[in-house]
């Protein structure tokens, strides 16, 4: 597994200069790279190299080690561009990050990072840094991969985003479930009775769909802006809100033996004509929901938790007693006409959720038998 340690750096305003002017002609070396792979449809570095290297290291004042580094880069680019289906060329900015490979092009004994960019060597030290993964990389859990000097432009802040592996824990078996249902007042509900709410996002955002349609009558300027950056303002707390309830998720989860987490699939989830308009409203926390998804599955990866998804259909209008589909569900409160059993609904889907993964399991485990049914 791989992480990045963030870590902000003070530059001299010399140092500064040159990372700048650093920055501006790796990205300008970056797009002519990237233009002459995608012309000569070229995957490989060693094609790229073999076809672009001494050309580009006499037009462009770098060192044959970023030029060898700006090849890394757009290779990579490049490959997650037709991984992902992207039909677009990828253009690198101005301040796009430089890639600096280990132990090559830096050396860190912390907290001093030493580093060669163009014009000669920077010295810096390692201002801020996330404090976990810091303590982890200082007991020596982690090692040191390539590594990329970014810039915010807009607080005026170098970072030195140190790329670190190791190998990824086993994954522990699951014996023991734990289904996750997310809804839009409750974000989370396990299937071991915890409940994670959503108020104070979920407040924030009737004030933005309130605000949107006074705004939007007014449809001035001033008004457009206001409303976007309202919205910035909502995925940010979202997004804080999901990174701590990711963490207590995953917590919680690894103190059960052999428990692993169970999510719906949020890919394909179907239409169909009675739950359209609820689909239609969950359609605008989908983002979010996916968002808590992939916080889970990242804090999980370290711990040996696993996350598994099943098909979501039907989840929340079944017995999670007896499998009977003749129920009723009023607010949080779901009833089933066969057994009697009374829930909180979304702990109902919740434990459906957690036993889905068991009987879709079970119907993996048998394949022999199957076969067997289908040849006799
Ligand atoms: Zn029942």
């Amino acid at each position: 597994m791989r992480r990045t340690l963030k870590c902000k750096i003070r530059l001299s305003p010399e140092d500064k200069q040159k990372a700048l002017d650093c920055m501006r002609v790796y990205s300008s070396c970056c797009n002519e790279l990237m233009n002459i792979a995608i012309k000569n449809r070229l995957f490989t570095r060693y094609k790229l190299h073999y076809l672009a290297y001494h050309n580009i290291r006499k037009k462009y004042n770098l060192s044959s080690q970023l030029v060898v580094t700006a090849m890394w880069k757009v290779i990579e680019t490049l490959r997650s561009r037709y991984k992902n289906h992207s039909k677009t060329v990828p253009e690198f900015g101005i301040y796009s990050s430089v890639r600096l490979n280990y132990p090559r092009n830096f050396s860190i004994k912390w907290s001093e990072i030493s580093f060669s960019i163009i014009n000669g060597r920077v010295k810096t030290i390692v201002v801020g840094a996330y404090d976990k993964l810091r303590d982890e990389f200082l007991n020596g859990l982690w090692q040191i991969t390539e590594s990329h000097i970014s810039y915010d432009k807009h607080k005026d802040i170098f970072y030195f985003n140190l790329g670190l592996k190791r190998e990824t824990p086993q994954l522990r078996i699951i014996k023991n479930p734990i289904g996750i249902d997310l809804g839009i007042k409750r974000i989370a509900v396990t299937s071991t009775n915890n409940f994670f709410s959503n108020k104070r996002a979920l407040y924030l955002k009737h004030k933005y769909d309130y605000l949107r349609s006074k705004l939007q009558q007014c449809g001035t300027k001033s008004a457009k802006r206001h409303l976007k950056k309202l919205a910035k303002r909502i995925r940010n707390f979202q997004k804080t809100v999901n990174h701590q309830i990711s963490k207590q998720i995953v917590e919680h989860v690894k103190s059960i033996p052999e428990s692993g987490i169970v999510f719906e699939n949020l890919k394909n989830i179907r239409t169909n004509g009675s739950q359209f308009r609820k689909k239609q409203r969950k359609d605008q926390f989908r983002w979010s929901f996916r968002e808590l998804q992939t916080f889970v599955a990242y804090k999980a990866e370290g711990t040996g938790v696993s996350v598994k998804y099943i098909n979501p259909r039907g989840t929340s209008h079944q017995c999670s007693q007896c499998g009977s589909t003749n129920v009723t569900r009023e607010g949080f409160e779901f009833t089933c006409h066969d057994c009697s059993y009374q829930l909180d609904a979304d702990l109902n889907a919740a434990r459906n959720i957690a036993s889905r993964y068991i009987s879709d399991a079970k119907a993996v485990c048998q394949p022999a038998n199957r076969i067997g049914s289908y040849t006799s």
